[in-house]
């Protein structure tokens, strides 16, 4: 029946592929060795049996058929001659991945089918090894990054014009946890790993088994949910996840707290993957900004916002390079009416078009792009400068106590005292005429209180004074403000402003300035305007005053004027301009 011959049989015999035969009926009629040890299945068995029945899964065995029919009805078939990757089972009911070629032989009017079988279960497992490593994160076994981005553009996909993700919605979660790099710092990595697989974990019991979990990269997540079409349902989303991630996680001897802020974007139309991603991202930031342990939403009033901060961060970078931006100084009067006894440097900027802008304008970016680390180093080589010319214009028994601001993002880089340091040897100032001081908003410093005092407490062993600015909106602990390295405290102007009405205002102040003395330091009240603001001060008890009542922030040359010198260096620059912001 077969047109196999006896000698052609021991060839096969060797062979390490299954190499099976099939007639038009669908019996077996060829079973080779390897088919014996492949499928368990001895060639006196097999002989006779139904192809689909003996090696086809049950679950493939109605769609191998029908193509069989469909074959010998049309003579048409896929792949013949050209190996293709099918499941196949053996006796005892396991399935395994095959490669199958087959092909037809006709012999005396008699057609033939014959498949050549061979096992790829060792190929296919180190194939899916190989993605696996690629798409999915080591740690977690989350889908990383990419396999992410690939799974977002999928879901973005336009078909016909329209995309799902956006017809029937997708919201993307941008989960990232806060304070993680404390975690780790204080406790290990492994302890940080620990957390980090937890959260996966969490992450994935917080959101439904259809919805994308993955990790983007460090402590940052991502959540893709399809079919939300609303801020609202994106919104609880987001609060089941802060609840699954709330609960303490044991480390052993330590156990801690997790929150995390998200920030949420809604697919919108012509989003492509990196655009979404990138709003999600934003929306995040703004999260942190605001405080952690939050949810922000993406609308498109934050798109345009960000479209106008890149061009003012780009105008800003020209604004260093080409030196537009100036320091303006404002004096601050000793409240016994001695005179100026300090003054504090303020930035300003002379756009080319927009004229002088004042910090609020820039500063809040410049914080966000970190360019505020390169033009608080400008400022305070600037100051250096200015100091020089002061003390050479000014006569020789005046002092001067310069104080500088100093942001977040200065007080977290690694090599701020280096650079202080540096700056200040290379200026070489007379002490006994020009001191320096530094000062760090109460927010800044009770952002990370630990990390903060022991930047002052060098910052105060290079000489520098050390005052604490906007002093009594920033949450102080009493217990961090005792052992801080400061000298200083400076009222927010917010108590100011009402401190000659309000009677709570004023004993704000008087408890403020009391606290103070017990600590031994010295108040400033900021934002003086009014005769009657400076007599409540007075009242209180505060030692200094700075505000537009007595001075404005003016450049250089104009304090060097005041003070009776003349201003001799060219850069600082002639004649006063008219304006003082
Ligand atoms: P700040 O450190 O609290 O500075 C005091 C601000 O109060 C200054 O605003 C000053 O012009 C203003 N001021 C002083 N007296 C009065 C008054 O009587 N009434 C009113 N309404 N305002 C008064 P300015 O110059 O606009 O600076 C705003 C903020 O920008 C500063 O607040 C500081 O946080 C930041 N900043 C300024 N220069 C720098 C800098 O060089 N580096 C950094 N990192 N931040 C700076
Ligand atoms: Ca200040
Ligand atoms: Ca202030």
């Amino acid at each position: 029946m077969s047109p196999i011959v006896e000698e052609d049989r021991q060839i096969l015999d060797s062979s390490s592929d299954a190499f099976v035969g099939m007639d038009a009926q669908g019996l077996i009629t060829e079973w080779n060795r390897a088919a014996e040890t492949m499928f368990g299945w001895d060639r006196s068995e097999a002989l006779g049996q139904r192809v689909s029945d003996t090696i086809v899964p049950a679950g493939h065995r109605r769609a191998h058929e029908n193509g069989f029919r469909h074959y010998l009805s049309t003579g048409k078939a896929r792949s013949i001659g050209e190996p293709c990757l099918v499941s196949a089972v053996r006796r005892d009911g396991s399935e395994f991945p095959v490669e199958l070629t087959r092909w037809t032989l006709e012999r005396s009017g008699v057609t033939q089918f014959y498949s050549f079988i061979r096992d790829v279960t060792e190929r296919e497992r180190r194939k899916q090894l190989l993605e696996k490593q690629a798409y999915y994160d080591d740690l977690t076994g989350l889908p990383n990054r990419r396999l992410l981005l690939a799974r977002l553009e999928t879901l973005l996909v336009r078909v016909d014009g329209h995309s799902a993700a956006v017809e029937e919605g997708l919201a993307t979660l941008f989960v990232d946890l806060d304070h993680f790099k404390r975690i780790n710092d204080s406790l290990g990595h492994s302890a940080g790993d620990r957390v980090l697989v937890l959260v996966s974990e969490r992450l994935r019991s917080a959101v439904r088994p259809a919805d994308i979990v993955g990790r983007l990269s460090g402590d940052e997540f991502l959540v893709l949910c399809p079919g939300v079409t609303t801020f609202d349902d994106a919104c609880s989303i987001a609060d089941r996840i802060f609840a699954a991630i709330a609960p303490a996680v044991d480390l052993g001897t330590d156990s801690v707290f997790l929150t995390a802020s998200i920030g949420v974007a809604l697919a919108s139309q012509d989003d492509d993957a990196e655009t979404l991603l990138g709003a999600a991202d934003n929306a995040m930031y703004h999260a942190k900004v605001d405080g952690r342990g939050h949810s922000v939403l993406f609308d498109p009033e934050m798109r345009r916002e960000i479209s106008s901060r890149l061009r003012l961060e780009n105008e800003l970078r020209v604004a260093l390079a080409e030196r537009q931006l100036r320091v303006y100084y404002q004096p601050i009067v000793s409240a016994d009416g001695a005179g100026v006894v300090a003054a504090e440097a303020l930035l300003r900027w002379e756009h080319p078009e927009r004229g002088l802008l004042l910090p609020a304008e820039f500063i809040p970016v410049a914080e966000e792009s970190g360019l505020i680390v390169s033009i608080g180093q400008w400022v305070f080589e600037e100051v250096c400068r200015h100091a020089r010319d002061w003390i050479a214009a000014v006569r020789s028994d005046v002092q001067l106590y310069l104080s500088v601001n100093l942001s977040a993002r200065q007080l977290a880089q690694a090599d701020i005292v280096t650079m202080v340091q540096r700056t200040l040897a290379e200026a070489a100032l007379d002490a006994s005429r020009v001191q320096f001081g530094f000062e760090v908003t109460e927010s800044v410093v009770m952002r990370d209180p630990v990390a903060t005092a022991d930047v002052l407490r060098q910052l105060r062993s290079l000489g520098a004074h050390l005052s604490i600015d906007d002093f009594g909106t920033g949450y102080s602990s009493l217990a961090y403000l005792k052992n801080l390295p400061v000298d200083t405290l400076k009222i927010d102007q917010s108590f100011i402003a009402k401190v000659a009405e309000s009677a709570v205002d004023f004993s704000i102040v008087k408890a403020i300035t009391d606290l103070a003395r017990a600590l031994s330091l010295t108040v400033v009240a900021e934002g003086v305007e009014t005769q009657p603001q400076a007599e409540a001060v007075q009242q209180a008890g505060v030692d200094l005053i700075q505000g537009f009542l007595y001075w404005r922030p003016q450049p250089l040359d104009a304090l060097i004027r005041r003070f009776g010198g003349s201003p001799s260096s060219p850069t600082t620059g002639g004649e006063a301009r008219g304006h003082t912001r």
